[in-house]
């Protein structure tokens, strides 16, 4: 929970892709173990952030840390970066001559995720600015640390309509209280919250079974 009250953090978002208990644990139990990728992750987040920062290049300004909310799915976070481009057909921004186009690019360690967990945040950053700006943002990007490359995410209907049912399945599990269940997957064994979580203890089958399972997922 945000410091806006019945808000939800927005970054959640990508642990609720990732997996359900994890964001259970992390948000609604205040449970949280670090290892190595989510520790490289902090520290190119905290590279990128430098709040209420903003660097012109050319005709583009790079605002760093730019705080966003949405009242109508109730999400507020921080963009790693927002590229303000200037453009006729743009929108107005407070404090600044011209119009703009908005161009969310969010900042990853590592390479480009299988599970879309990194689309969804992006999207969601995205929900959050249109309602801000009044505007329409058709697509933004991620870039990865370990490739050194953005990767370029049209924002659909599908996406979107996937990030605020997302959204919305988080708010009523926040309401109830509720902690999903261990379903052990592949993604486990990558989890920094393994320890916590507890995946083959919890879980109705044995150790074996459960690397079985994996690795028959796999
Ligand atoms: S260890 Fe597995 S089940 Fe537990 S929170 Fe992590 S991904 Fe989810």
């Amino acid at each position: 929970m945000s410091d806006d009250g019945d808000y939800l953090l927005l970054s959640g978002i990508k642990h609720y892709k990732f997996c359900r208990r994890r964001w259970a644990l992390v948000h609604l139990e205040q449970q949280w173990a670090e290892n190595a990728l989510t520790t490289d992750g902090h520290l190119m987040h905290e590279m990128v952030h430098d709040t209420a920062f903003t660097e012109k290049r050319g005709r583009i300004l790079l605002s760093r840390g730019m705080p966003v909310k949405s009242e109508r799915l109730k999400l507020s976070g921080v963009c790693d970066m927002v590229e303000l481009i200037k453009s006729s057909d743009g929108v107005s921004i407070s404090g600044r001559t011209g119009k703009y186009h908005i161009y969310p690019v969010e900042y990853k360690r590592g390479r480009p995720d299988e599970s879309g967990a990194d689309t969804w945040h992006l999207c969601a950053q995205i929900l959050c600015l249109e309602e801000m700006f009044v505007t329409d943002i058709p697509e933004g990007a991620v870039y990865y640390g370990e490739t050194r490359k953005r990767l370029v995410v049209p924002i659909t209907d599908e996406l979107r309509y996937e990030v605020r049912a997302a959204v919305s399945e988080m708010h009523e599990m926040f309401q109830r209280g509720h902690t999903p269940r261990v379903k052990p997957q592949k993604a486990c064994f990558s989890c920094s919250m393994r320890e916590i979580c507890k995946p083959t203890l919890l879980s109705r089958g044995s150790a074996k079974g459960y690397i079985r399972e994996v690795l028959e997922e796999d």
